[in-house]
């Protein structure tokens, strides 16, 4: 069963291999056990009910909480060949009863229906007419009250299944683990004797990272310039500051949209249209934006504010990387935050009890900023994966990117005006004491008296402000938590003054990320989007950006090549095979690029029968491709040495023996490229004095600026003419 299940696998959606969980969920399925899967966002939950649903005889239900999620799902499936449908709200009473006539005549394998409609009786009489094998619960959470996205409708599952004769298998998923919420699926679904897998919730593509105490504006603004190829996230807490955000990116030139809950429905429409088809690379929203977003290329997501707990926090940050390429999820922690999720927790919140519970876990939230170790042992604890590592080399604390700075006499500076102020002022009005301000205000109360009056001056007024808060956040001072948040004196900040401390800033120094698009990469990234318009579907469907990115590696110049390409499956091939295969072929002569090709293998193959031809073909690897000649072409494409080294993760010294070995082979390679002029008369000349053996007594008979690089390309010279 399995092996059929891997082979649908490769044939519709163009890849190799389950992920880690998958396997064990679809064996489950079709073993005809009710089946609980625990995995994180982008796991891959879809799969594991798409291809059961292709291999059980009869339809599948799939009950899915969002209408644009459902939208996705089914044009997805379409568009690689499998016939699904869904019924909702969206649609009339003509169009329902057509795909009703499709899902009961056997033509449809996936019906997708929004849980409300299982509340009506006529409609579940209708499913009852159906073939029904399996009912799969999307974000199954939806059914418990402790889950944060609980639906009334998703009560109306268990009924239904009873009422279904034969009962069909039940297949749930969700990423949410905590146990209320697994309890309550199980109970509250009827799952009988389910089998339960938790995939682990690790997500190893995501870089984790807290900015504690810089400035966020001055942060985020960085961060999207460096970044600005890229298609991200910004999460903010509040419509006020989604609103100002936006205002800010829009206004230095960037292409943003904005989503929050007070926007007309039209309006957030198109903002979530605009980002899905690419039309724009940022979208900065409220928590109100993202369920049912399945964008696979989302390369970062920024906090601009800590979510209410970890799970929220996670569930939006996980929106990241969905495809399995590096991407980043950064969280900006302001001590003001902290007090505006109190204010919306006594806000919102009546029951004694749930309050309680809130606050707990906006304490783990905010440990999570403060803490030393990895953060993503920290994440994975929290949700009580086991993870045995100590730190992960993945996050901004194993990666520490930090350069400490001594701010001991400034925060000394800070905590006597504060002190000499009587501690009952906020933030502002201390920096304005600080920086010699005439406020009226400062004036009135006589603080132009203190001897702390004007010992910033040199400082401009966000400066001193930013400054007070990285001394909030690393626990010197705290705000009080009233309308008018006043600073006050911690106890560390006491032994400080007393001069028994030093205080250290922590400065991000910012990577720029590695250049990673090459120009084929960028041309098939146009082909995509030409597709998006003609035929009405966002890109992301079309072909994740990992599959463009491995087309822009490999060279894929045939079909059968194509085919070795993750993500590529037939019905794709077919459908959109032509167009990119005809931009890589062009790329590739008009670089001089060795592109990757099948048919060498089946020629090989005459003699053989159809069957063994049809073996051969898929045993053709993209590793079949030697390394050197990727370095070739990559240098080709005009990437330098170094940069080819960094892309592929290699040595340098390997990367000129690749260049090298070309040479050596008879391949076209430039070599006086990497000569500088005049060096190649010293090399020479070198050479000739103390032999080619060794690369180390040539370099030291030659001047300092002499590179190994250019001695290694000369005797490939050298060898090439003899
Ligand atoms: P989830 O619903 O768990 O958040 P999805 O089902 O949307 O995740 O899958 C996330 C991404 O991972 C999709 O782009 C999907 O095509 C891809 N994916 C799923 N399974 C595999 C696999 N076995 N190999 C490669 N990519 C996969």
């Amino acid at each position: 069963m399995l092996e059929n299940a891997k082979g649908l696998l490769k044939r519709y959606y163009g890849y190799d291999s389950f992920r880690k969980g998958q396997e064990k969920v679809i064996e489950s399925i079709l073993s005809g056990k009710d089946t609980f899967g625990i995995m994180p966002t982008g796991a891959g939950k879809s799969i594991c009910y798409q291809i059961p649903a292709l291999l059980l005889s009869g339809i599948t239900i799939v009950v899915s909480p969002l209408i644009s999620l459902m939208k996705d799902q089914v044009d997805s499936l379409n568009s690689i060949g499998i016939k699904a449908a869904f019924i909702n709200s969206t649609l009339d009473q003509n169009e329902v009863q057509e795909r009703i006539l499709m899902a009961v005549s056997g033509y449809t394998k996936l019906l997708y229906v929004a849980p409300e409609r299982l509340e009506s009786d006529s409609f579940c009489q209708l499913l009852r007419t159906m073939p029904v094998s399996m009912v799969a619960v999307d974000e199954s959470h939806c059914v418990s009250q402790w889950g944060h996205d609980f639906r009334t409708s998703y009560r109306a599952i268990a009924p239904l299944i009873r009422s279904l004769s034969p009962r069909p298998i039940v297949a749930a998923f969700t990423a949410t683990a905590t146990e209320e919420v697994k309890g309550d699926v199980i109970r509250l679904l009827e799952l009988k004797n389910p089998n339960i897998f938790a995939t682990g919730f690790d997500r190893q593509n995501l870089f984790f990272s807290v900015i504690r105490g810089e400035n966020k504006k001055d942060y985020l603004l960085k961060y999207i310039e460096d970044n600005k190829k890229d298609v991200g996230i910004v999460y903010a807490a509040t419509r006020k500051e989604v609103d100002s955000i936006h205002e800010l990116l829009s206004n230095k030139g960037y292409a943003v949209s904005k989503y929050h809950a007070g926007l007309s429905d039209a309006v957030r429409t198109k903002a979530q249209e605009d980002f899905l088809y690419d039309n724009v690379n940022i979208i900065v929203a409220t928590n109100a934006f993202g369920m049912g977003i399945d964008k696979s290329n989302v390369r970062y997501v920024i906090h601009y504010n800590i979510t209410k707990n970890m799970e929220a926090y996670y569930q939006e940050a996980g929106r990241a990387g969905r495809d399995g390429e590096p991407s980043e999820c950064v969280l900006l922690f302001g001590p003001q935050d902290t007090i505006l999720q109190k204010f919306l927790i006594e806000q919102s919140i009546f029951s004694e009890e749930r309050r309680i519970n809130e606050y707990r876990r906006l304490q783990d939230m905010v440990d999570y900023c403060h803490t030393t170790k990895c953060l993503r042992k920290y994440i994975l604890d929290y949700f009580g994966d086991e993870y045995t590592e100590e730190g992960c080399d993945n996050c901004s604390n194993c990666k520490d990117e930090t350069e400490l700075t001594d701010i001991t006499i400034e925060a000394q500076k800070i905590f006597s005006c504060i002190a000499r102020m009587q501690q009952r002022f906020g933030t502002v009005m201390v920096a304005q004491v600080l920086k010699a301000s005439k406020d009226k205000k400062v004036l009135e109360l006589g603080f132009d008296k203190l001897s702390t009056y004007g010992i910033m001056k040199e400082y401009t007024l966000k400066e001193v402000k930013d400054l007070i808060n990285v001394l909030i956040a690393d626990n010197y001072l705290f705000l009080t938590e009233s309308q008018f948040p006043v600073v006050r004196l911690k106890e560390k900040a006491v032994e400080v003054l007393k001069g028994r401390e030093k205080v250290f800033q922590r400065i991000q120094k910012r990577k720029v990320k590695a250049e990673k698009d090459n120009s084929l990469f960028v041309l098939l990234k146009e082909v995509r989007k030409s597709i998006s318009e003609r035929e009405m579907i966002p890109p992301y469907i079309i072909f994740a950006d990992s599959t463009l990115r491995e087309m822009s590696e490999y060279y894929p110049i045939d079909e059968e090549a194509m085919l070795n390409i993750k993500g590529v499956g037939e019905a794709k091939l077919k459908k959109y095979g032509e167009d990119f295969l005809k931009t890589i072929v062009e790329y590739t002569a008009d670089h001089g690029i060795k592109g990757m090709s099948g048919k060498i293998h089946i020629d090989n193959l005459e003699n053989k029968s159809k069957n063994e031809i049809d073996i051969s073909k898929n045993s053709l690897k993209k590793s079949d491709v030697p390394s050197h000649i990727i370095t070739l072409n990559m240098y080709k494409e005009g990437k330098s040495l170094k940069q080819i080294s960094e892309e592929r993760d290699m040595k340098f010294t390997t990367v000129e023996d690749h260049i090298m070995r070309c040479a050596l082979e008879g391949l076209e390679v430039d070599l006086n490229s990497l000569i500088p002029e005049g060096h190649e008369k010293l090399i020479v000349e070198a050479i000739e004095k103390v032999g080619a053996k060794r690369l180390k007594i040539i370099k030291e008979a030659l001047p300092e600026e002499v590179s190994y690089t250019s001695i290694k390309a000369v005797i490939c010279k050298v060898k090439g003419n003899n």
